[in-house]
């Protein structure tokens, strides 16, 4: 019997605070060059946490390990209650919901963009079975829903291949709200976007809080402001110091690391 004496097997993973993602204690390292050192992260479910970091942290790599594209050498990664996601491939890890965006756009720039979120719903399989099959009016409501989430509505009967580089990212971040994750993953969104789509992009993944869990990676400081949400520093692949985007800017070891400065007194 599972008791709190006896907690049973699964309970090893437990922890006094459930996390909906918790790293601990990840390592990696590529052909000697340590990637990842001891990184602890933990995300509570409905959070938008921002991570930053100079070139080279580490901060694709942890999305990497987070969704199956690399393995961890050590250290625990779960989702939830008791998923170890270091038991699981790439395509195990999104079915249970972990979603994520690469820094450039990959839509099918020949299909509208209306059909790049039918091919992308839950459910949907190959592009052939989807476009030669019946839409129903649910997966249509679904599709307007989300192309009004991403401010896509107007651009709905227009191929994907004509849209600017902002509207591409948005599509993007459509196409993975279609299968509806609970976490999802944006590698650097605002890169290459006019001021203008960045801000937007901002608005965009503010509507989606509490929705979804989400981690943005980015550099742009003005968006991160936007943002403002707690924000985690990685310097070589370990975090050098979370908080709020103010105390980030001031603490004396970001200051070095970004600036190669003390900060003055
Ligand atoms: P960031 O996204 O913070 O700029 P990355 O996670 O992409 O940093 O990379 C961290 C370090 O790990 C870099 O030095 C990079 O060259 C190295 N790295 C990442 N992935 C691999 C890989 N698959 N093979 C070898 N080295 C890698
Ligand atoms: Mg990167």
């Amino acid at each position: 019997m599972i008791t709190a004496a006896n907690p049973g097997p699964n309970r090893a993973l437990a922890h006094p605070k459930d996390f909906i993602l918790l790293l601990e204690g990840v390592n990696k390292a590529f052909e000697g060059f340590k990637a990842i050192t001891d990184l602890n992260f933990a995300l509570d479910e409905g959070e938008l946490r921002i991570i930053i970091g100079p070139n080279g942290a580490g901060k694709s790599t942890m999305l990497d390990i987070i969704t199956g594209r690399t393995r961890p050498d050590t250290g625990r990664v779960e989702f939830g209650r008791d998923t170890d996601l270091t038991k699981l491939n790439e395509y195990q890890i999104n079915r249970l919901g972990i979603g994520r965006k690469f820094q450039t756009p990959s839509v099918y720039i020949d299909h509208t963009v209306f059909e790049n979120i039918w091919l992308s719903l839950e459910g949907s399989r190959t592009v052939w079975s989807t476009l030669f099959s019946r839409i129903s009016p649910a997966q249509r409501d679904r599709i307007q829903e989300v192309l009004k989430t991403v401010g896509l509505t107007d651009k709905a009967n227009s191929k994907a291949g004509l849209l600017s580089h902002g509207q591409k990212q948005w599509l993007e971040i459509g196409m993975l709200l279609a299968q509806n994750p609970k976490v999802l993953l944006v590698d650097e969104p605002a890169a290459g976007m006019t001021d203008e789509e960045t801000h937007k992009t901002g608005e965009l993944l503010h509507s989606l809080e509490g929705k979804h869990t989400i981690v943005v990676i980015e550099h742009d400081m003005t968006f991160v402001r936007q943002l403002a949400r707690k924000v985690t520093v990685l310097h070589q692949g370990h975090v050098l110091c979370e908080g709020s985007v103010d105390e980030v800017q001031n603490n004396e070891r970001v200051i070095e690391v970004y600036l190669g400065r003390k900060k003055k007194a």
